[in-house]
């Protein structure tokens, strides 16, 4: 037997004849539960009392998982009752996914129909809504497309979508031969799965003016049943395919007033408006960078003058003279650049060290091993370094950089 949910997805409250029973599994004459499929979760509700935990079609059956064993037995007559919630928030939901790939085909190149799906966004632990967890849930629709759907691709799917629930298009189903679907070139189908295409006729939801595709879920019966739809976000879940995720009801709702508000909160603290938004964020970075620039260009004069002043200070030893200093603001690298620009203008030897005495560098004219005075100084205050002969570095020293620039001074430089 065939379920008649799809058909008649108004109805939620039915009396049906038990046919067969196996344990839990029960399976009746005629059925208005939906049974998982197309990417729409399974119903929930009761069967004679007893909780419906999932619903699926098996065998060309479709089965009733119960929670315990019914009392009912084969040939009784059961009152089912399908969460009428639950129902309408896929019906919603569902059709939405119609509306926004109809969207899709008003704004995307080369479409085609990559999968929808409910199901597994639903999220198991209780929602933070009155009702219940399921209408938290997301759902999402994959294009198949060459066109990359960037931010303003996205809000014209969503305002495309949400104009086309406005318009209050009527929804309608029906069967028609397998032969006259697949030569009609209007119809979505989903090639990969070929799902809702193997039998002798197709259903086929259309969407007046708006979207034609085959499909067997439960729809809502105009788009403005709908509500508001949210775009969530995209992601790319393989070659070539688009994932668009939404909701509907009242987490659309409620996403959509949040992101009002922290648009605002942002506009505000900007001193402008949300409309404005974008380029005072363009200005700020701009603003941002040209500050990144003169700091940087600030920090090197002040390297050069502490150098300058070292330069000064530069002591005598073994007829050599050692540039020796902390320098703020420099890693190893940048430490040693710094002493290789140093050495060679009357000084032999230039060690500098950070002053949070982590980095050290050190370059010679060649006299001096550079690696051994680098060496020298991880031994003493831990770290490593390494380089050439010339230029060395070393890092990961746990001291005070006074206490190394002595260090070099009293020991490495000779003594003086
Ligand atoms: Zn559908």
């Amino acid at each position: 037997m065939t379920g008649t949910a799809a058909a008649e997805p108004t109805v939620t409250t039915f009396t049906s004849t038990v046919d067969r029973i196996d344990s839990t599994a029960v399976v009746l004459t005629e059925t208005y539960f939906y049974a998982e499929g197309g990417g729409q979760p399974a119903d929930r509700g009761t069967l004679g009392g007893v909780e419906v935990v999932d619903v699926q079609h098996r065998d060309g059956d479709i089965v009733h998982e119960l929670a315990e064993p019914p009392s009912f037995e084969p040939g009784e007559s059961v009152e089912g009752v399908v969460d009428a919630a639950f129902r309408t928030y896929c019906m919603r939901a569902h059709t939405a996914s119609h509306v926004l790939y109809g969207a899709g085909r008003r704004v995307l190149a080369d479409l085609g129909y990559g999968g929808f799906d409910i199901s597994a966004t639903v999220p198991d632990d209780a929602g933070d809504d009155d009702f219940g967890p399921a209408v938290s849930g997301k759902v999402r629709v994959d294009f198949e497309t060459t066109t990359e759907i960037d931010d303003s691709t996205l809000a014209e799917l969503e305002r495309l979508t949400n104009r086309a629930v406005w318009e209050s298009y009527d929804v309608t189903w029906e069967q028609i031969p397998r032969e006259e679907a697949l030569g009609r070139e209007d119809i979505a189908f989903n090639t990969k799965t070929e799902e809702g295409i193997q039998g002798e006729t197709v259903r086929v939801v259309t969407i007046e003016d708006w979207d034609v595709a085959a499909c067997g879920g439960t729809h809502v019966g105009n788009t403005r049943e709908i509500g508001p739809v949210t775009v969530l976000g995209r992601s790319n879940p393989g070659e070539g395919l688009t994932r668009v995720e939404f909701a509907v009801g009242p987490r659309a709702i409620r996403q959509r007033a949040t992101e009002h508000e922290q648009s605002r909160r942002a506009a505000r603290a900007l001193d402008t408006n949300v409309a404005e938004l974008p380029d005072a964020v363009a200005a700020l970075q701009s603003e941002r960078d040209d500050l990144r620039d003169t700091v940087a260009t600030l920090r090197e004069r002040l390297v050069d003058a502490r150098i300058a002043d070292l330069r000064d200070d530069a002591v005598e030893a073994d007829g050599r003279r050692w540039l020796v200093g902390t320098v703020a603001g420099l890693d190893a690298n940048g430490l040693a650049d710094r002493a290789e620009g140093a050495v060679g203008d009357a000084v032999d030897v230039a060690a500098l060290v950070d002053d949070d005495g982590q980095y050290l560098g050190v370059a010679t004219t060649g006299d001096v091993d550079a690696g051994e005075v680098v060496d020298r100084v991880t031994a003493e205050f831990g770290g490593g370094g390494g380089g050439r002969p010339t230029v060395a570095q070393g890092g990961g020293l746990d001291a005070d950089g006074d206490d190394v620039v002595a260090f070099i001074r009293d020991t490495t430089a000779g003594g003086d």
